[in-house]
């Protein structure tokens, strides 16, 4: 070879083979290289000859490489060819007034009546990062003062544990208010004896019409001595349920009636309704904003992060605030975040187990963690997407597509591919004329991971070899339509009848039928497969055969099954069960 000792050249041609290689699933493609070549060798425009006999060995030699070894010459020779994937992580905007507080604290505070879902992410997710952001804490605080209405129950405390968990956010503190009572009591009494509060007796209807016309009621005007000793007269059981309130006072002049005295306690017979951690411990129970409102100020909590309906809580708060000489936290109300087709209420869900609609709180219609969990949504996607939809104030309505394509980015990268055929339908290839072995990449993009092997050996005198296929890719076989078997081999169909497809083999090169764009199909060698059930988002199940490579998959393992979509794997027994996550 005329070029044979010059270095430099086979060099230049070694790299652009490489290159050329690592982009082309590790094939490299001489074809392409000779212009390249000679765009910087202009030398050798007139001998173009040699020049292709040189690509030819080399791309020959890069291509005996596997695609792993490919790939670890190009990043360690050439890194700045590789581009790494521009990872724009969207940023949240700084906090208000961050510097005023040496040290930043959030709170998430749920009522554990519920197990949480995808409504609650932004508070929780917002919450927490913020608190990462500064270095700061993140305080969980479990809101369960409503023995009667929202009623909490012991198992959603520890999910919803569980569920910040998986979710990635470390909790640095928990509170439980059910344990705070005498601590809301003893507020509650300073706020009277200072003629800030009083004991209500009213009935509902009365109130109302009172604190409409901008009016006080009886109680208001009573002596602070006197609303104190109702208030001892409720905290000791001298009033039954509904009879007596305590209220907040404020300006009776607010231009929201909503605003004006507020109720901060009542009382609740919880002999009929114990509350599930305490029993009949107390019958005086704090409504949200009292307990809520001194919270924050005794947890320290420096930053307030909630939906914009809570803005009017805040302008109620800040009356008591003023009373015991606090100064609000900063509070930031975000716009509402709908996701379309998505179950979001939490009555309509717990109504729904009660009525065995749902299989539970994780059934796959629901859009609760524990039912994202089960699909294989990531906990990434689920940061991702708030984070990108932020602190606005405006309301944003996303689609479950929004969170599938953050999602599918995610698993894509990290997802190992299998065949799956639902509703399987025999094939039989006649003519086959050799075994042949199909070495399946576990992922494309990563042959470190190694293959699912199957060999096909033909049968008698026919060569026959027996497959599944999917019903709906049988269904498409009418006599003579050319198929591939993805990486095995190309056929000829002859039908489908009567559950059984029957095609004749043409030729193994993809390259043979990429021209006239031959449907890819995925199969499964007749033996090898494993019976399986996809739990649809739907709640209905796919029925079909996983490949006999499943049988050492694990459970909560995330994979795609090529051409069908990517699936959480729950069980690995007798059958594969799999839940169905998107495309
Ligand atoms: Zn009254």
């Amino acid at each position: 070879m005329a070029f044979e000792n010059d270095t430099a050249l086979r060099q230049l041609i070694r790299k652009a083979a490489l290159l050329n290689a690592v982009s082309h699933d590790g094939k490299a493609q001489a074809g392409a290289m000779v212009g390249k070549i000679l765009g910087e060798r202009q030398d050798l425009r007139t001998k173009v000859k040699e020049l292709s006999g040189v690509i030819n060995a080399v791309v020959n030699e890069v291509n005996s490489l596997s695609f792993a070894e490919q790939k670890a010459i190009v990043e360690e020779n050439w890194p700045e060819t590789q581009k790494k994937e521009k990872v724009e992580e969207k940023r949240l905007p700084p906090l208000p007034n961050a510097d005023k507080y040496p040290v930043i604290v959030t709170r998430f505070s749920p009522n554990p009546d519920c197990v949480l879902h995808l409504g609650s992410a932004r508070a929780i997710i917002l919450s927490h990062e913020y608190a990462r952001m500064y270095d700061g804490k993140f305080i969980l605080r479990f809101e369960d003062t409503d023995p009667k209405i929202k009623r909490p129950s012991l198992i959603f405390y520890n999910s919803i544990r569980e569920d910040l968990k998986w979710l990635g956010c470390k909790v640095d503190e928990e509170y439980i208010q059910s344990d705070r009572l005498p601590i809301y009591y003893n507020y509650t009494e300073r706020l009277i004896r200072d003629g800030n509060a009083y004991a209500c007796e009213c009935p509902p209807e009365e109130f109302r019409k009172k604190i409409l016309a901008k009016e006080p009621c009886a109680c208001r005007i009573l002596s602070a001595a006197e609303n104190l000793e109702r208030w001892s007269r409720m905290l000791g059981g001298g009033y039954a349920e509904g009879q007596a309130v305590v209220r907040v006072k404020t300006d009776l002049e607010n231009p929201n009636p909503a605003v004006r005295d507020w109720p901060a306690l009542r009382v609740i017979d919880t002999k009929k309704c114990p509350h599930p951690r305490v029993g009949s411990k107390y019958i005086v129970w704090p409504l949200y904003n009292l307990a809520a409102g001194l919270d924050d100020h005794l947890m320290g909590i420096t930053h307030i992060i909630r939906g914009k309906e809570h803005y009017t809580n805040m302008v109620r708060q800040k009356y008591m605030y003023d009373y015991l000489g606090w100064t609000y936290p900063e509070a930031i109300h975000y716009g509402r975040l709908k996701i379309t087709g998505a179950f979001l209420s939490k009555s309509k869900i717990v109504q729904g187990i009660r009525e065995c609609i749902y299989t539970g709180f994780d059934d796959p219609r629901l859009g609760t963690f524990a039912a994202l969990r089960k699909r294989g949504i990531t906990p990434e996607a689920i940061k991702k997407m708030i984070i990108e939809v932020g602190i606005k104030s405006n309301d944003v309505t996303l689609s479950w597509e929004n969170l599938y394509s953050l999602n599918r980015k995610i698993l894509d990268a990290s997802s190992n591919r299998y065949f799956f055929v639902p509703e399987p339908v025999e094939l039989k290839v006649l003519q086959v004329p050799k075994p042949f072995t199909a070495k399946l990449p576990l992922h494309p993009e990563k042959p470190e991971r190694g293959f699912r092997e199957y060999t096909i050996t033909p049968e008698c005198e026919e060569k026959t070899a027996s497959f599944w296929v999917s019903k709906k890719d049988a269904e498409m076989m009418e006599n003579g339509k050319v198929i591939r078997l993805m990486e095995l081999f190309n056929i000829q169909a002859e039908g489908e009848m009567d559950n059984q497809a029957t095609a004749t083999f043409i030729s193994e090169s993809y390259e043979d039928v990429r021209k006239i764009k031959a449907p890819l199909i995925q199969w499964i060698p007749k033996g090898e497969e494993f019976p399986c059930q996809v739990v649809m988002p739907n709640a209905s199940v796919t029925e079909g055969f996983a490949e006999s490579a499943c049988k050492k998959l694990k459970p909560d393992e995330i994979i795609q099954f090529e051409r069908f979509g990517f699936t959480r794997i729950d069980a690995v027994n007798q059958k594969l069960i799999a839940y169905y996550a998107h495309k």
